[in-house]
């Protein structure tokens, strides 16, 4: 994915068609590697215009993230229209600006256009993926999948109790017993 400042600014105002495809393997994302499941797609058209390229761009891909509830494999497809604005940064300065702000190195000709389509295909993923919106997630107490059907955890939830230590469950009732002798008293 490398385009060629140096040939658009030579001819300010043409319009230069690109298409990329690009097997990727994966993407990193917050500390994790998601699996690309499909070739990211970037076409679109550069021009070189005052001090700036603009892109108008396509990009298309699909990665694999894990549903935040109960981790099964979701498929994301990523198809979004991008108009892009890259400006040099100017000589000696500027250095550490995002790159989603879609600034190059002063003096660089041929960019590569990838760490920027790395960047929207990272924005185009939620924080909290789900695989449905009324995923039920994992059981807490023993990691079983929800989704597949209730466990014995999970049948003591809808009377908002939660799971008891048979110890304290003894401790309870001889408490209860307690009460009802002082009570009675
Ligand atoms: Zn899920
Ligand atoms: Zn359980």
């Amino acid at each position: 994915m490398k385009l060629n400042l140096k040939r658009l600014k030579e001819s300010p105002g043409e319009r230069v068609p690109f298409d990329w495809t690009e097997a990727w393997v994966e993407l990193d994302y917050k500390g994790r590697r998601l699996p690309f499941v499909e070739a990211v797609r970037f076409r679109g058209e550069a021009v070189a215009r005052g001090d700036a390229v603009h892109l108008t761009a396509e990009l298309a891909t699909t990665v694999e993230l894990e549903c935040s509830r109960c981790l099964r494999p979701i498929r994301h497809p990523v198809h979004r229209e991008e108009r892009m604005e890259l400006r040099e940064e100017p000589e000696g300065g500027a250095w550490g600006a995002p790159l989603t702000d879609f600034r190059y190195e002063h003096g660089v000709e041929v960019l590569d256009l990838a760490p920027y389509v790395e960047s929207l295909i990272r924005a185009s993923i939620e924080a909290k993926p789900l695989c449905r919106p009324d995923c039920k997630g994992l059981c807490p107490a023993c990691g079983r999948d929800l989704n597949e059907g209730p466990c014995e955890h999970a049948r003591a939830e809808p009377q908002g109790e939660r799971p008891v230590d048979p110890r304290l469950r003894k401790l309870k009732a001889l408490l209860a017993g307690a009460g009802a002798n002082s009570n009675s008293g």
